[in-house]
């Protein structure tokens, strides 16, 4: 724990800053990637995780060509650094249609649409998805629903500016079961079947979660390949069976600000505000040590137990805890791995390398 708050105060670290480990997102990367060519799938990662352009570069090294963005902000983002080939990954919000259109007339934009009205109000040019719901009961027609499925491919294909790609799905469900890879494989099933039913062989299947594309090496069977999470992945992730404490890659190193032995906490700079209130059964977060090498273990009895706006509260629990609580001291600096990296990264303006390269995230207006 000293030794980590060494490193983190030479990386100078003062307030709460969001760290990131450049050579685990890396080899991440590459695996995913080697895992998408092993399969014979594109892979579309979804970089509303990171949104950084600089991360996205990482990407692009490994030879990821297109992404999956959420909002039409991040893909405008995006776009202007050079990526032409993005997919907009939550229902197409008529609303936006002239930003749409914009947007369209740069690159090649796919939209998902679950609701006849919404094809209506599409500009285009634009790439059509019919999102198909495969168990998340978020968004998209249930992938057993054949008769509105046809409808809407037959409106996507009566459009002369819209052109009807394929069938996408998100198993949401796959972050609330043990079954990642049945998930998986019933997903990919699913999705197969929605195909069959409409009789057009030729649309493609687009389907993408962290859990269960991290259970499964072989995704042959679909087209594209869109999970996000995996480039940093978390607490929620690891809990979840989906990776192992190696593969932890993003984490907030933050001072220490109050130190009560006597309740065995401590409390540091840390809040809601820079952390998400998403929390498991032991917390909303847990110390990370850092070594020479990188991001390095877990440190056991640690947790952040109790957060408000600013503040996070770390409870030390048993000897070993307890004894490093004694020898903490306001000043030091502690490194957390949160629950969700996706909403912590939400929270900062720029993501900071181990070797101190400040890397700028989208910021929406
Ligand atoms: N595709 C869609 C439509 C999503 O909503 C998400 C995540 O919410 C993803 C892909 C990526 O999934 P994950 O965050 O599990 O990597």
């Amino acid at each position: 724990m000293r030794a980590t708050s060494q490193r983190l105060a030479d990386l100078g670290i003062t307030r709460a800053t969001l760290l990131v480990d450049r050579a685990r997102c890396e080899a991440k990367i590459a695996r995913f990637v080697q895992r998408a060519r092993m399969s014979g799938v594109a892979l579309r990662p979804h970089f509303k995780t990171h949104q950084c352009a600089a991360i996205g570069e990482w990407f692009r090294t490994a030879g990821v060509t297109r992404a999956t963005v959420s909002s039409l902000g991040q893909a405008a983002y995006f776009a202007d650094h050079g990526w032409d080939d993005l997919t907009l990954a939550v229902p197409a919000n008529p609303a936006e249609a002239d930003a749409l259109a914009d947007l369209a007339r740069r690159i090649r934009l796919g939209v998902i649409v679950d609701h006849p009205a919404t094809v209506a109000a599409l500009p285009g040019p634009l790439q059509v998805w019919l999102e198909v719901d495969v168990g998340d009961a978020r968004t998209g027609v249930p992938w057993d629903d054949h008769a509105p499925l046809a409808d809407l491919a037959a409106r996507v294909e009566a459009a002369p500016t819209l052109e009807l790609v394929g069938l996408l799905a998100h198993a949401g469900h796959a972050y609330r079961t043990a079954h990642r890879a049945a998930t998986f494989h019933a997903t990919r099933e699913r999705l197969q079947a929605a195909r069959s039913h409409l009789q057009r062989p030729g649309l493609q299947l687009s389907a993408g979660d962290t859990p269960g594309f991290a259970a499964v090496p072989d995704w042959s069977g679909l087209d594209e390949a869109r999970p996000g999470n995996f480039v940093f992945f978390d607490l929620m992730q690891l809990d979840a069976g989906a990776c192992t404490v190696a593969d932890l890659a993003c984490a907030v190193a933050c001072p220490v600000i109050g130190v009560y032995p006597g309740r065995g906490e401590a409390v540091v700079h840390a809040g809601a505000v820079h952390l998400s209130k998403e929390r498991l059964d032991d917390g909303y977060g847990r110390l990370l040590g850092l070594t020479d090498g990188g991001f390095g273990d877990l440190l056991p009895g640690w947790t952040v137990a109790g957060l408000s706006q600013e503040h996070g509260v770390l409870a030390a629990t048993g000897e070993a805890a307890r004894a490093q609580l004694a020898d903490l001291r306001p000043g030091d600096r502690v490194l957390i791995a949160p629950v969700h990296a996706c909403l912590t990264g939400e929270q900062f303006g720029s993501y900071r390398t181990l070797d101190g390269a400040e890397l700028p995230r989208y910021r929406r207006s």
